[in-house]
């Protein structure tokens, strides 16, 4: 029998080593642009096609190729950023595998042209799948533009495999996102076909960062970034984190180091450190943190694909990391910003850290009478009885089980009772005996015990409850907006909005589009309230984000938390007699009315037994 090992054309070795390199549009332009970058351009102009599968084109006004380098380019392993093994420990480029090119030229067609200044002619090469089919001289401008066309058309399963155009935009912007962040001194421009997605000027870290997040809520980025400066012989930190009452569900989270991206969930972990008790445990915070590290310090992951990198000196980095937050966060704290710009705007983030609130004085009058009958005085009973019957009617769990919460007091007392109108003093008694404190807690007294309520968040599933059931049946009502407000949103923002748009109208929400990032709010739902309503849109955005990339969580439910965490009553807020009775009755109408939808506890009980301990 013959020999039967052979060596695989390159054609087909280059198509395998794709696999690895480029595995959708996103990962084309990613290698596109940082090549773009190491060749030392100024401006870099993206355009995408059909979500970047007919066309990714990057062009640059970088040093360009001459014209054998632009053949060589597309050679396997055919790099001119690193000559030995040595280099890789003092890289100071994005790019020294030399397997991009090779990779996209296997998957895709390619054309490429290239001029460097001191060439009068520039080059035209055409590949696909490996193959070149034309090399020519051009005229062309100084630079160098590559047009990727039909990705993976030599590989139908891949083509396959390619999720839906939304999914494939969202990759194309998170890529572009990491490398735009931390080259801010280089411009941008994003197309979309034709339409304009960014256009970033050159500028500093923190302008891109407000440019790009916040391009149509910038006085919300510019209000919540703390900056962060310092410098040992370990490392240099610098960079920008979000006061934490502006943490969300899922917070921008960047860290750079020696200009690239990177993810690091053990420095993450430092910078959470830093905020703790400062923001809850389901938020997390907006960081965008740029290290500057002795390249030999670090090991850049041999792997293509791969975001994380080894320090040598990771505990210590680790340490002043977390040192370096939490005095932004001090500073910060101990001389609150004041913002005169923030036209008149309540501001009032969910996010407070309860400790820094300070709810409004108690104007509690301990003899007030809701009923409003003036000759009202506690009966002067026989306790126990009283208390028998009692829980029998008002114990949580019996009433809820059979769902007669909703009782309504007579409208008249007889006060010089006998103990034949007991059930009428029974009423009265629940109801006279909710006590608010600190304007946070409502306290009551059951069978059991003392239970003591978190107003804001019984609350909060009171109304999540009712705008699922909205959503659901499509039951919302409408109010409408006095002034419309147009709200503005990135391209990936409206992507999701697209998503959730119906479920927000059957809660009463009213839009019209007016183009492809902006609309106006016309009608809010009513239980909402026409305060602030951007923000409230916003925040359903930012859960809404989480949720989606969350498969075990649903959007509806995502929706219907930040309309009532938005809605809700907040700690602080005086309640009379009568509200506080009415959301225990509706708190006990709910299926789950111990926690609140994102599992915190709604209410706790100081048990008799214990209270007796006490004496
Ligand atoms: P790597 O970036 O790892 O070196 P690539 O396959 O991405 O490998 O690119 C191969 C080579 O092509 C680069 O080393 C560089 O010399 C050249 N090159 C690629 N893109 C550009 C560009 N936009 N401008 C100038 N030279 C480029
Ligand atoms: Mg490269």
């Amino acid at each position: 029998m013959s020999d039967i090992i052979h060596l695989l054309p390159d054609s087909v070795a280059n198509q395998i080593a794709a696999g690895e390199v480029i595995q959708r549009p996103a990962s084309v332009l990613k290698e596109l642009v940082e090549n773009s970058i190491d060749a030392g351009a100024t401006f870099i102009q993206i355009v995408i096609k059909d979500a970047g599968r007919t066309l990714i084109q990057v062009v640059d006004n970088g040093k360009g190729m001459s014209e054998t380098d632009a053949r060589m380019a597309f050679e396997r392993h055919a790099t001119s950023k690193i000559e030995n093994a040595d280099d890789l420990f003092s890289l100071r480029t994005m790019g020294f595998r030399g397997e991009a090119l090779a990779s996209i030229a296997a998957v895709a067609q390619v054309e490429l042209r290239t001029r460097r200044s001191e060439d009068e002619l520039g080059i035209l090469v055409e590949i696909a799948g490996t193959r070149v089919f034309k090399q020519e001289t051009v005229q062309c401008d100084l630079g160098t533009s590559f047009q990727v066309k039909n990705l993976f058309f030599n590989v139908p399963a891949r083509r396959r495999f390619l999720k839906s155009d939304n999914v494939e935009k969202s990759h194309i912007l998170t890529e572009f996102y990491r490398v735009a962040l931390v080259n801010s001194n280089i411009a941008f421009s994003l197309f979309d076909g034709d339409e304009e997605i960014f256009q970033l000027p050159a500028s500093n870290n923190k302008i891109r960062i407000e440019n790009i997040f916040g391009k149509n809520v910038k006085k919300r980025w510019q209000q919540q970034l703390l900056t962060i400066e310092t410098s040992t012989n370990i490392a240099n930190i610098h960079g920008y984190v979000g006061k934490p009452e502006y943490a969300q569900k899922s917070g921008s989270q960047y860290f750079f180091v020696n200009g690239r991206y990177m993810r690091h969930p053990y420095f993450h972990k430092a910078v959470l450190l830093a905020y703790n008790q400062m923001i809850q445990a389901s938020e997390s915070p907006n960081y965008f943190i740029y290290l500057e590290v002795d390249p030999q310090t670090i090991d850049i992951n041999i792997h293509p694909t791969k975001t994380e990198i080894k320090f040598e000196n990771e505990q210590a980095i680790w340490s002043i990391l977390s040192a370096t937050v939490k005095e932004a966060l001090g500073k910060f704290n101990v001389v609150p910003s004041i913002d005169f710009d923030q036209e008149g705007a309540v501001d009032m983030p969910t996010g407070i850290p309860i400790e820094n609130i300070r709810p409004p004085q108690t104007n509690f009058n301990p003899n007030y009478n809701p009923f409003g009958t003036t000759n009202y005085k506690r009966p002067a009973l026989n306790w126990e009885d009283l208390y028998g019957e009692f829980e029998k009617k008002n114990d949580p769990v019996e009433s809820s089980a059979t769902g007669q919460t909703n009782f309504e007091p007579p409208a008249t007392i007889s006060v010089d009772t006998s103990f034949g109108q007991q059930q009428e003093i029974d009423n009265i008694e629940l109801r006279a005996e909710n006590f608010q404190y600190k304007n946070r807690y409502i306290l009551t007294g059951i069978k059991s015990g003392l239970l003591m309520i978190d107003q804001h968040r019984a609350h909060t599933r009171v109304l999540f409850d009712q705008f699922l059931i909205q959503i659901e049946n499509s039951k919302g009502i409408s109010q409408q907006v006095l002034f419309p407000e147009i709200l503005e949103l990135s391209v990936d923002d409206m992507l999701l909005f697209e998503q959730i748009m119906p479920d927000l109208q059957h809660v009463g929400f009213e839009f019209e589009i007016l183009n492809n990032n902006s609309l106006k709010v016309i009608g809010v739902s009513a239980q909402v309230g026409t305060s602030s309503v951007l923000d409230l849109i916003l925040d359903i955005l930012e859960n809404a984000k989480k949720t989606a990339a969350d498969p075990t969580t649903h959007l509806k439910e995502s929706i219907s938390l930040s309309m009532a965490e938005y809605a809700s009553l907040k700690a602080g807020q005086h309640l009379t007699n009568e509200e506080m009775s009415d959301l225990i009755d509706r708190l006990f109408a709910c299926a789950n009315h111990n926690f609140t939808p994102d599992g915190k506890k709604i209410m706790t009980l100081l048990s008799l037994d214990e209270l007796e301990k006490r004496f």
